[in-house]
């Protein structure tokens, strides 16, 4: 959170306009800020990441089946099933934990419209991999880029691949707007449609165009947003010291498998997952002990979203053996800009004892 005297200054003005939402001044000022910040041609505001997803996908009216992995938030499944589509479960590569390229085309069929793939953790994924695949095969592209606002491939911010790119600004991620999310996109001729999306499909004063929602983001999530923005770049900072200590601690102990930091990429240190293979403990053990011990990890992403009850029968997560087997064996560790280094100790020396 930023200062409260800086977050006071900034909704200062809305008791002189009264304008709290639909578009106001502090959400055009968010937007553009978003614009350069994250370098894309095009940036569409909402309240929440989950809900930009779905309008993104209706924006693009796919129709059948959508390809994506079941190692993510509920959040991406349910936006894929919410649009009336059918979601096909690709498996994840062992390495990064993203959709494992070379076992995309298999699950292509004469239905498939799309692939909606996630990038995980801060890691990206096989982005010029799935562009010439989406290409060969006529597919929109939409990443899940909730874990990775601010992340820069060569200096190419992630929200320029595919066609387009959700991001969440929930209150616990890198950047923070309260609740909020964003779209980020290529072709500009979207731009209008997710607006009406967003609005109840209000095309014009008197017409309704869509069955739309009601996904807007408010001013003073907006203004949370202005003000978080200008010390982003410190956080992820912090977040990298923090992670630098995590990795100092654990990079060489049997049975514990860390990320590999990926080749010209930029990463936020959104989270840091640890996977817990032939170790002395197993990772519900890790778990339990960190725990009653006041430290709360998180195992994330579990349970796999092909296997949630509300999907039960209709998918079969033995399909996805990766996904599972790191489902079973993940847990990211606390991580948040101000964690002591101390307590950064404090968590590893329980772990390893
Ligand atoms: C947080 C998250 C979402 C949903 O974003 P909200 O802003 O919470 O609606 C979607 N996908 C992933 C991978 C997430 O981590």
């Amino acid at each position: 959170m930023p200062e409260i005297e800086e977050y006071i200054e900034e909704i200062r003005e809305l008791w002189d306009s009264h304008w709290l939402t639909n578009m106001g001044s502090k959400h055009q000022l968010l937007e553009a800020q978003l614009v350069d910040y994250l370098t894309v041609p095009n940036v569409t505001l909402f309240t929440n990441g989950h809900l930009a997803l779905e309008c993104i996908i209706a924006a693009m009216d796919l129709k059948g089946e959508v390809i994506t992995t079941p190692f993510t938030f509920a959040s991406t499944t349910h936006a894929i099933v919410r649009n009336g589509l059918k979601p096909v479960f690709c498996d994840i590569n062992p390495d990064d934990y993203t959709i494992d390229v070379k076992k995309i085309e298999s699950l292509i069929t004469d239905q498939t419209s799309a692939i909606i793939p996630v990038h995980v953790y801060g890691n990206i994924c096989d982005v010029e991999a799935i562009e010439v695949i989406a290409k060969k095969h006529n597919l929109k592209v939409i990443y899940d880029a909730a874990h990775t606002f601010g992340v820069t491939v060569n200096g190419h911010g992630i929200g320029n691949f595919g066609d387009a790119s959700m991001f969440s600004f929930h209150a616990t991620k890198v950047f923070n707007t309260i609740e909020g999310g964003a779209v980020t996109y290529n072709d500009s001729s979207l731009k209008q449609i997710l607006i009406d999306l967003k609005n109840f499909g209000i095309t014009g004063t008197d017409t309704v165009g869509y069955v739309g929602g009601n996904a807007k983001m408010n001013e003073f999530q907006a203004a949370m947003g202005i003000c978080n923005l200008r010390h982003v770049n410190n956080e992820i900072i912090k977040r990298k010291k923090v992670v630098e200590r995590y990795k100092s601690h654990l990079k060489d102990v049997t049975g514990i498998k860390l990320t590999q930091d990926q080749v010209d990429v930029e990463s936020n240190y959104a989270y840091f997952p640890v996977v817990f293979e032939e170790y002395k403990m197993t990772r519900d053990e890790v778990y339990n002990k960190l725990m009653t011990n006041d430290i709360i990890a998180r195992k994330y992403f579990y349970p796999l979203t092909n296997s949630f009850e509300c999907y039960q029968e209709l998918y079969d997560k033995g399909k996805t053996p990766v996904a599972e087997y790191i489902a079973d064996r993940v847990l990211t560790l606390p991580l948040y800009a101000d964690l002591p280094l101390e307590e950064v100790d404090r968590i590893c020396q329980i772990i390893k004892s």
